[in-house]
């Protein structure tokens, strides 16, 4: 069996699983439920939990099923090693749980994902301060460091308003610094985006979205690219320094985070996530066609305000776009003219179901502010640049023209 290292992205995900013996020659990795793992020999038990040798302990810290799909995803983001979780936030969670410490400071991008924003409030009242900036700009990011920072944040295309973050120069800026950067690169996945090539330290997936991609299982991931120099992070516990220092960041969240708060993410939700990543580049290609296609026809139509695609050459980032990724993604938000209800507009297609999710399959439409962004109030939701009339799109697979015509029609009153 030869080595895939070299192959297509789409080549590379249906073929690793075979990289490793699989019980039976099964062609999928099977789903492995079993909590325990046991050993015939006590002592081999003794030298995996000492790390001697490789092997499982406990469900919690590791299954067969969960490894081969952190082995795609360590393939896909061209990365050194990779943990799943239970969620996406339990992911970016774990950043807080297994790398943060009392006094230590993070900049966040202000255009984030809601539950993020959310979460980094806990944590600034938990002892490590956060400071929001606008990452567009990279001016901005580094006004915000202090001496205490220890992470920069940002995600890849800001979902709802698809503002574009600076991501190579952020990269450098960290990389002169000597900050660990964390690029969330759920909106545009590894398929449209590596964020490696920017130099990015830990790259966040929420699998949940287009990863697995038919809106069936939750998961989260959190790959280790190997471009940081652990060594320089004051935040590594002795215990884990007993290994090489590109492992040291993985081995402690591995062990602080995830062992320790447990959000594992289980086998049959690690199977449905391999499943869907087999078709993540053909499902993508079609939802990025389509969210062009519907954002172009809406921009030209005089019932709609605004249009958020970083396709559309009207988009504030679309050049920083085209330079990065290779397609714009498949979401996009909208805005309709005064005197248009969205819950209306909404209640009129046929084909977009009023749903929270994204990445899925199928058409799902959101108004925002009055759902996902509600909570967060209304200054802050201005300060994001969320209308009250905001519509968020996430363009599923089916035929361009079916969702062209259905976005149309809605706007007949
Ligand atoms: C959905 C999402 C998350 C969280 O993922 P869950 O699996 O829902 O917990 C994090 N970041 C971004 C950008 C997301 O879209």
């Amino acid at each position: 069996m030869s080595d895939h290292k070299n192959t297509g992205f789409t080549t590379s995900i249906l073929h690793s699983d075979r990289q490793k013996s699989i019980e039976h020659g099964s062609l999928h990795k099977p789903i492995h439920t079993s909590v325990a793992f046991g050993y015939k020999d006590a002592r081999e038990l003794a030298a995996v939990f000492q790390g001697k040798q490789p092997g499982y302990r406990y469900g919690r810290q590791g299954n067969p099923t969960v490894s081969a799909l952190e082995d795609k995803i360590t393939r896909m983001e061209g990365a050194y090693g990779t943990i799943c979780f239970a969620t996406g936030m339990a992911a970016i969670g774990a950043i807080f749980q297994g790398l943060l410490r009392q006094g230590d400071h993070v900049v966040s991008s202000s255009f984030l994902f809601g539950n993020t924003n959310s979460l980094w409030q806990t944590v600034n009242a938990q002892g490590v301060a956060v400071s929001f900036a606008d990452a567009t700009d990279v001016r901005q990011i580094e006004a915000a460091l202090t001496p205490a920072t220890r992470i920069v944040f940002v995600e890849t295309i800001a979902n709802p308003r698809t503002q574009v973050a600076d991501l190579k120069r952020i990269g450098r800026l960290c990389h002169d610094r000597g900050i660990l950067y964390v690029v969330d690169n759920t909106m545009t996945s590894p398929y449209l985006f590596q964020a490696k090539s920017v130099g990015a330290g830990l790259v966040v997936n929420a699998l949940t979205k287009s990863i697995c991609g038919h809106g069936n299982a939750l998961g989260g991931s959190l790959s280790d690219t190997g471009l940081f120099d652990w060594t320089g992070f004051p935040n590594i516990a002795e215990n884990y320094k007993r290994f090489a220092p590109i492992q040291w960041g993985m081995a402690q969240v591995r062990a602080k985070a995830l062992r320790d708060f447990g959000a594992a993410l289980g086998p049959e939700a690690a199977h449905h996530i391999a499943l869907g990543a087999e078709t993540l580049a053909l499902r993508l290609e079609r939802a990025c066609a389509s969210a062009l296609a519907i954002s172009r026809m809406l921009e030209a139509d005089p019932r709609v305000a605004a249009v958020h695609y970083p396709g559309l050459p009207s988009h504030p980032q679309h050049t920083l776009a085209t330079e990065l990724f290779r397609h714009y993604g498949s979401l996009f938000s909208f805005e309709l003219a005064a005197g248009i209800d969205c819950f209306d507009y909404l209640n009129r297609l046929k084909l977009g179901i009023p749903a929270s999710n994204l990445g899925d399959t199928r058409t799902l439409v959101i108004p925002v502010a009055h759902t996902i962004f509600f909570e967060m109030g209304a200054e802050r939701r201005a300060g994001m640049g969320i209308a009250d009339s905001l519509i968020r799109v996430s363009v599923g697979i089916e035929d361009t023209a079916d969702l062209v015509e259905d976005f149309r029609q809605a706007l007949e009153v």
